[in-house]
């Protein structure tokens, strides 16, 4: 894929950059190496002014980065707005938690003496340069995210983002550096996908970190296993949402348009799969329909755009092959199904809510990348955990009702990396996030997503 800019809502290039040649590539490596040799003796306090101070220089360009984002991708402006503010807390989260996080661990005296030692305790170390591969969907947070408890930790970071997002890639990279952090802490590396196994094998790089598809991530963790490196891998999702008779339907229905269409239907935390009991099907799919008839499908920097274009134009041939798929099997598209009329420009979809969907359809295992719900209509909680299961994703789940049995039903056995109840899961820098089964493994965020890319270290005295 070329390096560049290309407006997916009109699909216009408006810049094209040439890839790093591997003198340019060495040229970041070798300074990624002596960058990390200082970095990692400094303190805490030291690298919290650096990350707060990114935070405010972040916060004072939120306009100017969220037009960038939207021209490279698609998001409504208002979202990629929201995403800077977002990116802004998790800096200050981590400068500020950092410390305690990491803080140096002490195990039971009793249990240090019956090891035959008169002291120890566990250090947290960095690792060294980490690769950090990174989706366009959300082009800021999932560099911040990833950066934000890794320069914390002492680590220092090489970028590999989205071919198509460059100009924020580059904007990163410049964030940190006026930030006051030593050239060599944060780099971007202008390549494509193919470049990425040769840097991943280079000595001086410690580890990687890969947030995008199933065949990406399948691609690193191999690489990364032949050499004996660290990997934490963030992949697809099929999230599913499910809704038992206890649910405030109306405020199911209404959280569950934003669930699946936020950032025009491209997270890997959307929900995409409705599971809704008989008891209040017709209710909910009638309210859901509805809502999602209304969104207002247009110009992304218009403010009150609710669905912008994909941002890809093969992401929109994809979701047009499942929808293809799925209605030429008998699924009924009760809205959507096409893209807009009149917008011959762009890669614009309309939502679409999908039923009568069946398990030879794709679109019942694969995860659909945009605006796309298919629901389905069970008998009971049983039905719902079973068709819940029935994916080869883990990443998150929903689940709106009020009986406390079924929330400790839910909570033990739907297979995912959170359990959020009568609302939308959403990340927080407090909140672990990460998946099981194909959605991949390891976690970001809190205390473990900071663990993640250390050398825990046992310091023991005789
Ligand atoms: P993608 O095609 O996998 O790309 C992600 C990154 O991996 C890009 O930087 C891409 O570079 C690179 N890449 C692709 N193939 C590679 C290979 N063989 N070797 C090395 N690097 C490779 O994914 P996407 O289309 O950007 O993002 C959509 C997917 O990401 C969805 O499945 C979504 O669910 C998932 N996602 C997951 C999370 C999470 O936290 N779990 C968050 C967001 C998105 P190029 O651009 O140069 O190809």
């Amino acid at each position: 894929m070329t390096v560049a800019t290309v407006n997916p809502a009109t699909g216009e290039t408006l810049k094209t950059f040439d890839a790093l040649g591997p003198e340019e590539i060495e040229t970041r490596l070798s300074r990624a190496s002596s960058a990390f040799a200082e970095y990692r003796t400094t303190g805490f306090e030291h690298r919290a002014g650096l990350v707060r101070r990114a935070a405010d220089l972040l916060e004072a360009d939120t306009d100017e980065i969220a037009r960038t984002m939207t021209t490279e991708m698609g998001k409504p402006v208002t979202a990629a707005r929201a995403e800077a503010a977002k990116c802004v807390k998790a800096l200050r989260w981590y400068a500020e938690h950092a410390p305690q996080l990491l803080a140096d661990e002490h195990p039971d005296p009793a249990d240090v003496r019956d090891s035959g030692g008169a002291a120890a305790h566990v250090r947290y170390r960095p690792l060294g340069p980490v690769l950090a591969v990174m989706p366009w969907n959300f082009p800021l947070w999932q560099v911040i995210r990833f950066a934000a408890p890794a320069l914390m930790a002492g680590n220092v970071a090489l970028l590999k983002h989205a071919s198509n997002v460059p100009q924020t890639a580059l904007y990163l990279e410049d964030l940190f550096l006026r930030a006051g952090f030593p050239s060599g802490c944060f780099q971007t590396l202008l390549i494509g996908s193919g470049a990425v196994e040769a840097v991943l094998r280079d000595r001086r790089v410690a580890a990687a970190t890969l947030t995008g598809s199933e065949p990406a991530g399948r691609a690193v963790a191999s690489v990364a296993g032949d050499e004996i490196k660290k990997t934490v891998l963030e992949l697809g999702g099929s999230d599913p949402f499910i809704v038992l008779p206890s649910a405030d339907v109306a405020a199911a229905a209404a959280t569950a348009v934003t669930a699946r269409t936020q950032n025009n239907g491209q997270s890997c935390i959307a929900a995409k799969r409705f599971i809704v009991h008989t008891e209040v099907y017709d209710d909910f799919v009638a309210r859901f329909t509805r809502a999602m008839e209304a969104l207002k499908v247009g110009d992304p920097m218009e403010e009150d755009t609710d669905i912008g274009p994909l941002a890809l134009r093969s992401g929109l041939e994809d979701l047009e092959e499942l929808v293809r798929d799925a209605t030429a099997k008998g699924a009924t598209a009760l809205c959507g199904g096409r893209r807009p009329p009149g917008r011959e420009h762009g890669w614009f979809y309309e939502p679409t809510v999908l039923v009568d969907v069946t398990p030879d359809m794709r679109i019942h295992h694969e995860e659909a990348f945009g605006p796309v719900a298919t629901l389905y209509r069970v008998a009971d909680l049983d039905d719902a955990i079973t068709l819940a299961n029935d994916t080869s994703f883990g990443l998150s789940s929903n689940a709106w009702t009020a009986n406390r049995y079924e929330q400790e039903r839910l909570a033990t056995d739907l297979q995912a990396g959170a359990v959020f109840f009568n609302g939308m899961t959403a990340s927080h820098p407090a909140l672990p996030f990460g998946g099981v089964k194909r959605s991949g493994y390891g976690r970001e965020l809190a205390g473990h997503g900071i663990r993640e890319f250390c050398n825990v270290t046992t310091v023991w005295h005789g």
